[in-house]
Protein backbone atom coordinates (compact mmCIF):
# COMPACT_ATOMS: atom_id res chain seq x y z
CA UNK A 1 0.00 0.00 0.00
CA UNK A 2 1.15 3.48 -0.65
CA UNK A 3 0.15 6.76 0.13
CA UNK A 4 0.93 9.75 -0.79
CA UNK A 5 1.20 13.03 1.86
CA UNK A 6 2.02 16.77 1.08
CA UNK A 7 4.40 18.22 3.71
CA UNK A 8 5.39 21.50 4.21
CA UNK A 9 8.44 22.45 4.99
CA UNK A 10 7.84 24.41 8.26
CA UNK A 11 10.62 25.49 9.90
CA UNK A 12 13.59 26.91 7.83
CA UNK A 13 17.45 27.43 8.09
CA UNK A 14 18.22 27.47 11.88
CA UNK A 15 22.10 27.95 11.71
CA UNK A 16 24.34 28.05 8.27
CA UNK A 17 27.27 29.93 10.58
CA UNK A 18 29.91 27.46 11.09
CA UNK A 19 32.09 25.54 8.63
CA UNK A 20 31.74 25.30 5.11
CA UNK A 21 28.57 23.46 5.36
CA UNK A 22 25.01 24.78 6.08
CA UNK A 23 22.91 23.23 8.02
CA UNK A 24 18.95 22.76 8.01
CA UNK A 25 16.70 21.84 10.75
CA UNK A 26 13.55 20.70 9.96
CA UNK A 27 9.89 19.92 11.37
CA UNK A 28 7.54 18.51 8.62
CA UNK A 29 3.47 18.03 9.02
CA UNK A 30 1.32 16.39 7.03
CA UNK A 31 -1.30 18.46 4.63
CA UNK A 32 -3.86 16.85 5.63
CA UNK A 33 -6.21 16.03 8.67
CA UNK A 34 -3.96 13.47 10.08
CA UNK A 35 -1.17 15.73 10.01
CA UNK A 36 1.56 14.85 11.91
CA UNK A 37 5.31 15.46 12.55
CA UNK A 38 8.24 13.89 10.75
CA UNK A 39 11.65 13.72 12.59
CA UNK A 40 14.62 15.43 10.33
CA UNK A 41 16.32 12.03 10.09
CA UNK A 42 13.01 10.51 8.56
CA UNK A 43 14.49 12.84 5.54
CA UNK A 44 16.38 9.94 3.66
CA UNK A 45 17.06 12.04 0.34
CA UNK A 46 17.76 15.45 0.39
CA UNK A 47 18.77 17.80 -2.95
CA UNK A 48 18.87 21.33 -2.03
CA UNK A 49 20.85 23.74 -2.69
CA UNK A 50 20.81 27.32 -1.24
CA UNK A 51 20.08 29.04 -3.95
CA UNK A 52 16.49 27.67 -5.66
CA UNK A 53 13.48 26.92 -3.91
CA UNK A 54 13.92 23.33 -2.51
CA UNK A 55 11.98 19.61 -3.88
CA UNK A 56 12.17 17.71 -0.95
CA UNK A 57 11.76 14.53 -1.47
CA UNK A 58 11.14 12.67 1.48
CA UNK A 59 11.02 8.57 1.73
CA UNK A 60 9.97 6.83 5.09
CA UNK A 61 7.38 5.57 6.99
CA UNK A 62 7.09 6.67 10.46
CA UNK A 63 3.26 4.83 10.70
CA UNK A 64 4.77 1.37 9.08
CA UNK A 65 2.65 2.72 5.60
CA UNK A 66 5.14 3.14 2.71
CA UNK A 67 4.80 6.50 1.42
CA UNK A 68 6.17 9.13 -1.05
CA UNK A 69 6.37 12.97 -0.76
CA UNK A 70 7.42 15.90 -2.00
CA UNK A 71 8.02 18.50 0.20
CA UNK A 72 8.29 22.22 -0.73
CA UNK A 73 10.17 24.31 0.79
CA UNK A 74 9.46 27.90 1.92
CA UNK A 75 12.56 29.12 2.43
CA UNK A 76 13.71 31.84 -0.26
CA UNK A 77 16.93 33.06 -1.52
CA UNK A 78 16.36 36.04 0.96
CA UNK A 79 16.82 33.81 3.99
CA UNK A 80 20.24 31.83 2.48
CA UNK A 81 22.81 33.65 4.19
CA UNK A 82 26.13 35.08 2.34
CA UNK A 83 29.23 33.02 2.97
CA UNK A 84 31.78 35.10 5.31
CA UNK A 85 35.35 36.12 4.20
CA UNK A 86 36.61 34.21 7.25
CA UNK A 87 35.66 31.03 5.89
CA UNK A 88 37.68 31.92 2.35
CA UNK A 89 41.06 31.07 2.32
CA UNK A 90 43.61 34.27 1.00
CA UNK A 91 47.24 33.72 -0.17
CA UNK A 92 49.17 37.48 -1.33
CA UNK A 93 52.73 35.98 -2.93
CA UNK A 94 55.76 38.10 -2.19
CA UNK A 95 56.60 40.64 -5.11
CA UNK A 96 60.27 40.95 -6.02
CA UNK A 97 61.59 44.87 -5.80
CA UNK A 98 61.96 46.08 -9.11
CA UNK A 99 61.37 49.94 -7.69
CA UNK A 100 57.65 50.18 -8.72
CA UNK A 101 54.47 49.45 -7.41
CA UNK A 102 53.36 45.63 -8.77
CA UNK A 103 49.90 44.12 -7.40
CA UNK A 104 51.00 40.51 -5.62
CA UNK A 105 49.27 37.44 -6.84
CA UNK A 106 46.59 37.01 -4.76
CA UNK A 107 44.57 33.88 -4.48
CA UNK A 108 41.13 34.05 -3.19
CA UNK A 109 39.60 30.79 -2.55
CA UNK A 110 36.06 29.26 -0.80
CA UNK A 111 36.22 25.17 -0.05
CA UNK A 112 38.97 24.47 -2.95
CA UNK A 113 37.13 26.75 -5.49
CA UNK A 114 39.61 29.73 -6.58
CA UNK A 115 37.17 32.83 -6.59
CA UNK A 116 36.88 35.19 -9.48
CA UNK A 117 38.31 39.01 -8.76
CA UNK A 118 35.17 41.50 -9.40
CA UNK A 119 32.91 39.24 -9.34
CA UNK A 120 33.27 37.45 -5.55
CA UNK A 121 35.52 39.83 -4.58
CA UNK A 122 37.65 42.80 -4.83
CA UNK A 123 41.03 44.03 -3.93
CA UNK A 124 42.14 47.74 -2.70
CA UNK A 125 45.03 49.13 -2.49
CA UNK A 126 45.86 52.37 -0.39
CA UNK A 127 48.42 53.97 -3.00
CA UNK A 128 50.15 52.70 -6.09
CA UNK A 129 53.18 54.61 -5.46
CA UNK A 130 56.60 53.09 -6.05
CA UNK A 131 57.43 50.19 -3.41
CA UNK A 132 60.62 49.56 -1.35
CA UNK A 133 61.10 46.20 -0.01
CA UNK A 134 59.20 45.90 2.74
CA UNK A 135 55.75 44.80 3.69
CA UNK A 136 52.55 45.91 2.49
CA UNK A 137 48.84 46.04 3.36
CA UNK A 138 45.46 45.91 0.91
CA UNK A 139 41.67 44.96 1.81
CA UNK A 140 39.94 42.53 -0.03
CA UNK A 141 36.16 43.41 0.17
CA UNK A 142 34.11 40.42 -0.96
CA UNK A 143 31.14 40.79 -2.93
CA UNK A 144 28.07 38.28 -4.38
CA UNK A 145 27.15 35.37 -2.42
CA UNK A 146 30.20 36.47 0.13
CA UNK A 147 30.30 39.42 2.76
CA UNK A 148 32.63 40.86 4.46
CA UNK A 149 36.21 42.48 4.23
CA UNK A 150 39.79 41.43 5.68
CA UNK A 151 43.13 43.52 5.70
CA UNK A 152 46.44 41.36 4.02
CA UNK A 153 49.70 41.50 4.00
CA UNK A 154 52.53 40.57 1.30
CA UNK A 155 56.30 41.77 1.79
CA UNK A 156 58.43 43.19 -1.15
CA UNK A 157 61.51 41.38 -0.82
CA UNK A 158 65.00 42.39 -2.12
CA UNK A 159 66.14 41.07 -5.47
CA UNK A 160 67.46 37.59 -5.99
CA UNK A 161 71.08 37.45 -6.13
CA UNK A 162 74.09 35.06 -7.06
CA UNK A 163 77.81 34.88 -6.72
CA UNK A 164 80.03 36.79 -8.83
CA UNK A 165 82.88 34.00 -7.90
CA UNK A 166 83.55 31.08 -5.96
CA UNK A 167 86.97 30.49 -5.51
CA UNK A 168 88.89 27.42 -4.09
CA UNK A 169 92.10 26.19 -2.40
CA UNK A 170 93.02 23.09 -0.57
CA UNK A 171 91.75 24.22 3.05
CA UNK A 172 89.33 26.72 2.26
CA UNK A 173 86.77 28.82 -0.51
CA UNK A 174 85.65 31.89 -1.15
CA UNK A 175 82.48 32.93 -2.27
CA UNK A 176 82.12 36.63 -4.00
CA UNK A 177 78.95 38.41 -5.11
CA UNK A 178 77.75 41.78 -5.32
CA UNK A 179 76.25 43.73 -3.33
CA UNK A 180 72.42 44.53 -3.61
CA UNK A 181 71.41 48.03 -3.42
CA UNK A 182 67.93 46.67 -1.56
CA UNK A 183 69.87 44.42 1.25
CA UNK A 184 70.98 44.90 4.44
CA UNK A 185 72.86 41.44 4.40
CA UNK A 186 73.34 38.31 3.40
CA UNK A 187 72.71 34.62 4.18
CA UNK A 188 74.36 31.82 2.72
CA UNK A 189 73.83 28.31 3.46
CA UNK A 190 76.13 25.20 2.86
CA UNK A 191 75.77 21.68 3.02
CA UNK A 192 77.20 19.22 2.37
CA UNK A 193 74.57 17.49 0.41
CA UNK A 194 73.27 18.02 -2.82
CA UNK A 195 69.26 18.36 -1.78
CA UNK A 196 70.91 21.63 0.94
CA UNK A 197 69.70 19.11 3.94
CA UNK A 198 71.84 19.71 7.08
CA UNK A 199 72.96 23.25 5.75
CA UNK A 200 75.14 25.38 8.01
CA UNK A 201 73.36 29.38 7.96
CA UNK A 202 75.90 31.85 7.59
CA UNK A 203 74.79 35.32 8.37
CA UNK A 204 76.69 37.94 6.64
CA UNK A 205 75.67 41.59 7.92
CA UNK A 206 75.92 44.93 6.39
CA UNK A 207 74.68 45.75 2.66
CA UNK A 208 78.33 46.45 1.51
CA UNK A 209 79.31 43.02 2.69
CA UNK A 210 80.46 41.13 -0.69
CA UNK A 211 83.07 38.19 0.38
CA UNK A 212 82.63 35.09 2.43
CA UNK A 213 85.75 32.83 3.13
CA UNK A 214 84.87 29.41 4.48
CA UNK A 215 88.16 28.16 6.54
CA UNK A 216 90.45 25.14 7.75
CA UNK A 217 87.93 22.43 5.60
CA UNK A 218 89.92 18.92 4.55
CA UNK A 219 91.47 19.01 1.05
CA UNK A 220 89.60 17.41 -1.74
CA UNK A 221 85.94 18.00 -0.29
CA UNK A 222 82.85 18.84 -2.27
CA UNK A 223 80.21 21.17 -0.84
CA UNK A 224 76.63 23.14 -2.22
CA UNK A 225 76.30 26.94 -1.21
CA UNK A 226 73.70 29.20 -1.80
CA UNK A 227 73.31 32.83 -1.15
CA UNK A 228 70.43 35.11 -0.44
CA UNK A 229 70.00 38.82 0.86
CA UNK A 230 67.76 40.17 3.67
CA UNK A 231 66.34 43.87 4.93
CA UNK A 232 64.76 44.91 7.67
CA UNK A 233 61.51 46.42 7.73
CA UNK A 234 58.80 47.66 10.32
CA UNK A 235 55.73 45.17 10.81
CA UNK A 236 53.14 44.90 12.85
CA UNK A 237 54.84 42.46 14.73
CA UNK A 238 58.07 44.70 15.33
CA UNK A 239 61.46 44.30 13.27
CA UNK A 240 61.40 41.40 10.81
CA UNK A 241 63.99 40.13 8.01
CA UNK A 242 62.26 40.03 4.52
CA UNK A 243 64.50 37.61 2.40
CA UNK A 244 65.27 37.35 -1.33
CA UNK A 245 64.75 34.15 -2.97
CA UNK A 246 68.00 32.13 -2.31
CA UNK A 247 70.48 31.93 -5.59
CA UNK A 248 70.86 28.75 -7.53
CA UNK A 249 72.97 26.22 -6.06
CA UNK A 250 76.87 26.42 -6.89
CA UNK A 251 78.94 23.65 -6.20
CA UNK A 252 82.30 24.07 -4.47
CA UNK A 253 85.46 21.89 -4.05
CA UNK A 254 88.23 22.48 -1.98
CA UNK A 255 92.00 21.65 -4.23
CA UNK A 256 93.09 17.89 -4.02
CA UNK A 257 96.43 17.34 -3.08
CA UNK A 258 98.04 13.76 -4.45
CA UNK A 259 101.68 12.54 -4.81
CA UNK A 260 102.38 10.49 -7.00
CA UNK A 261 105.71 8.70 -7.46
CA UNK A 262 106.54 10.97 -4.76
CA UNK A 263 105.73 13.95 -6.72
CA UNK A 264 103.03 16.31 -5.18
CA UNK A 265 100.05 17.82 -7.68
CA UNK A 266 97.44 20.39 -6.60
CA UNK A 267 94.43 19.79 -8.75
CA UNK A 268 96.93 18.60 -11.17
CA UNK A 269 99.59 21.78 -10.83
CA UNK A 270 103.05 20.25 -10.43
CA UNK A 271 104.28 22.15 -7.22
CA UNK A 272 107.97 22.62 -6.26
CA UNK A 273 108.93 25.07 -3.15
CA UNK A 274 110.18 24.64 0.16
CA UNK A 275 107.28 22.97 1.68
CA UNK A 276 107.48 20.02 -1.27
CA UNK A 277 110.05 18.52 -2.81
CA UNK A 278 110.66 16.66 -5.77
CA UNK A 279 112.48 13.15 -5.59
CA UNK A 280 116.09 13.09 -6.31
CA UNK A 281 115.87 11.36 -9.89
CA UNK A 282 113.10 13.57 -10.82
CA UNK A 283 113.38 15.16 -14.25
CA UNK A 284 115.48 15.46 -17.06
CA UNK A 285 114.85 18.63 -19.39
CA UNK A 286 112.46 21.48 -19.73
CA UNK A 287 108.70 20.47 -20.35
CA UNK A 288 108.37 20.73 -24.55
CA UNK A 289 104.90 22.12 -23.81
CA UNK A 290 106.74 25.25 -21.72
CA UNK A 291 109.75 25.40 -23.99
CA UNK A 292 107.07 25.59 -27.28
CA UNK A 293 105.30 28.76 -25.25
CA UNK A 294 108.36 30.46 -24.56
CA UNK A 295 109.48 30.44 -28.20
CA UNK A 296 106.15 31.85 -29.40
CA UNK A 297 106.80 34.31 -26.70
CA UNK A 298 110.24 35.19 -27.80
CA UNK A 299 109.29 35.62 -30.93
CA UNK A 300 106.51 37.91 -30.42
CA UNK A 301 108.74 40.04 -27.84
CA UNK A 302 111.29 40.57 -30.80
CA UNK A 303 108.62 41.92 -32.69
CA UNK A 304 108.46 44.59 -30.40
CA UNK A 305 112.74 44.88 -30.44
CA UNK A 306 112.55 42.60 -27.07
CA UNK A 307 115.23 39.89 -26.71
CA UNK A 308 114.43 37.19 -24.58
CA UNK A 309 116.75 33.90 -23.92
CA UNK A 310 116.91 31.36 -21.68
CA UNK A 311 120.04 31.21 -19.15
CA UNK A 312 118.83 28.57 -16.71
CA UNK A 313 115.96 25.79 -17.71
CA UNK A 314 116.13 22.44 -16.34
CA UNK A 315 118.17 21.59 -13.38
CA UNK A 316 118.90 18.75 -11.91
CA UNK A 317 118.87 17.88 -8.14
CA UNK A 318 122.59 17.46 -8.22
CA UNK A 319 123.26 20.66 -10.04
CA UNK A 320 120.94 22.76 -7.73
CA UNK A 321 122.60 20.81 -4.69
CA UNK A 322 126.38 22.26 -5.66
CA UNK A 323 124.43 25.82 -6.34
CA UNK A 324 122.65 25.88 -2.89
CA UNK A 325 126.13 25.03 -1.47
CA UNK A 326 127.97 27.44 -2.93
CA UNK A 327 125.64 30.04 -2.04
CA UNK A 328 125.68 29.01 1.58
CA UNK A 329 129.02 29.09 1.29
CA UNK A 330 129.40 32.80 0.32
CA UNK A 331 126.28 34.02 2.26
CA UNK A 332 125.74 31.74 5.45
CA UNK A 333 122.51 29.61 4.99
CA UNK A 334 119.94 32.13 5.53
CA UNK A 335 120.37 34.11 3.10
CA UNK A 336 121.22 31.06 0.85
CA UNK A 337 117.81 30.01 1.36
CA UNK A 338 116.52 33.97 0.33
CA UNK A 339 117.73 33.23 -3.23
CA UNK A 340 118.54 29.79 -4.11
CA UNK A 341 116.73 26.65 -3.20
CA UNK A 342 117.65 23.78 -1.30
CA UNK A 343 118.10 20.69 -3.52
CA UNK A 344 114.90 18.68 -4.37
CA UNK A 345 112.98 22.05 -3.61
CA UNK A 346 113.73 24.17 -6.85
CA UNK A 347 111.00 24.75 -9.23
CA UNK A 348 113.88 24.17 -11.99
CA UNK A 349 114.26 20.66 -11.61
CA UNK A 350 110.04 20.37 -12.44
CA UNK A 351 111.24 21.39 -16.18
CA UNK A 352 108.61 23.87 -15.80
CA UNK A 353 110.77 26.86 -15.04
CA UNK A 354 113.59 29.13 -16.44
CA UNK A 355 115.54 32.01 -15.89
CA UNK A 356 115.36 34.73 -18.33
CA UNK A 357 118.63 36.97 -19.57
CA UNK A 358 120.02 37.19 -16.02
CA UNK A 359 120.06 36.54 -12.68
CA UNK A 360 121.06 39.83 -11.95
CA UNK A 361 118.65 42.18 -9.19
CA UNK A 362 119.15 44.90 -11.63
CA UNK A 363 117.41 42.89 -14.59
CA UNK A 364 114.57 43.85 -12.71
CA UNK A 365 114.95 47.58 -14.31
CA UNK A 366 115.69 46.35 -17.59
CA UNK A 367 112.73 47.35 -20.41
CA UNK A 368 112.75 43.36 -21.13
CA UNK A 369 111.82 42.74 -17.72
CA UNK A 370 108.70 45.02 -17.91
CA UNK A 371 107.55 43.15 -21.20
CA UNK A 372 108.17 39.81 -19.43
CA UNK A 373 106.01 40.88 -16.52
CA UNK A 374 103.51 42.69 -18.52
CA UNK A 375 103.25 39.92 -21.59
CA UNK A 376 104.34 36.40 -19.81
CA UNK A 377 101.00 35.52 -18.87
CA UNK A 378 99.47 35.06 -22.12
CA UNK A 379 102.04 32.70 -23.10
CA UNK A 380 101.25 30.63 -19.83
CA UNK A 381 104.10 32.02 -17.85
CA UNK A 382 103.64 33.91 -14.44
CA UNK A 383 106.55 35.73 -12.47
CA UNK A 384 106.86 33.24 -9.49
CA UNK A 385 108.72 35.02 -7.21
CA UNK A 386 107.07 38.77 -7.15
CA UNK A 387 107.98 41.53 -4.86
CA UNK A 388 106.57 42.00 -1.27
CA UNK A 389 105.70 38.00 -1.32
CA UNK A 390 108.75 36.80 -0.03
CA UNK A 391 106.71 35.51 3.27
CA UNK A 392 104.61 34.02 1.07
CA UNK A 393 106.74 32.46 -1.86
CA UNK A 394 109.65 31.89 0.27
CA UNK A 395 112.24 33.58 -1.79
CA UNK A 396 113.21 37.37 -2.39
CA UNK A 397 111.84 39.20 -6.07
CA UNK A 398 113.30 37.23 -8.48
CA UNK A 399 112.05 39.37 -11.97
CA UNK A 400 113.62 36.70 -14.13
CA UNK A 401 112.19 33.59 -12.68
CA UNK A 402 109.23 32.34 -15.11
CA UNK A 403 106.48 29.41 -14.50
CA UNK A 404 105.07 27.67 -17.04
CA UNK A 405 101.31 26.65 -15.59
CA UNK A 406 99.05 26.93 -18.72
CA UNK A 407 97.26 30.13 -20.31
CA UNK A 408 94.10 29.32 -18.14
CA UNK A 409 95.65 29.31 -14.68
CA UNK A 410 98.11 32.13 -15.38
CA UNK A 411 95.67 34.37 -16.53
CA UNK A 412 93.94 33.91 -13.07
CA UNK A 413 97.46 34.55 -11.60
CA UNK A 414 97.62 37.55 -13.17
CA UNK A 415 94.52 39.37 -13.10
CA UNK A 416 94.54 38.27 -9.47
CA UNK A 417 98.08 38.99 -8.51
CA UNK A 418 97.77 36.01 -6.34
CA UNK A 419 101.50 34.33 -6.12
CA UNK A 420 100.38 30.12 -6.79
CA UNK A 421 101.32 29.51 -2.94
CA UNK A 422 97.94 32.15 -2.54
CA UNK A 423 96.14 30.42 -5.69
CA UNK A 424 96.20 26.93 -4.34
CA UNK A 425 96.29 27.63 -0.76
CA UNK A 426 99.81 26.33 0.38
CA UNK A 427 103.07 26.88 2.06
CA UNK A 428 106.46 27.39 1.37
CA UNK A 429 108.47 26.81 4.46
CA UNK A 430 110.78 24.30 5.05
CA UNK A 431 109.94 21.65 7.83
ZN1 LIG B 1 115.10 30.53 -11.36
Amino acid sequence: MKKNYKYVLAAVIIATAAGAFSYYSFFITKSNANAQNLKTDEIISLSSSQKTEDNIEVNGNPHDDIYESVIESQHSDKEVQKINISECDIIADDVTYNGKFTEPSVKVSYNGTVLSRNVDYKIEYDSTEDRGVGRYYFTVAMLGEYEGSTVKSYNVIPEQISFASVKTKVSEFQLDWLPSGNADGYEIAISKYEDMSVQEIITVDGCESSTYLKENLPQNSVYYVKIRSYAYTDTEDGEEKIYSLWSNRETVETKKIEVIDGVTYIDGILIANKTYSLPENYGSGLNDEALEAFQTMSDDASADGINLYIVSGYRSYWLQDSIYNNFCAQRGVSEADRVSARPGHSEHQTGLAMDINSTLFSFADTPEAKWLADNCWKYGFVIRYPQNKEDITGYAYEAWHIRYLGKEIAKELYESGLTLEEYLGITSQYG
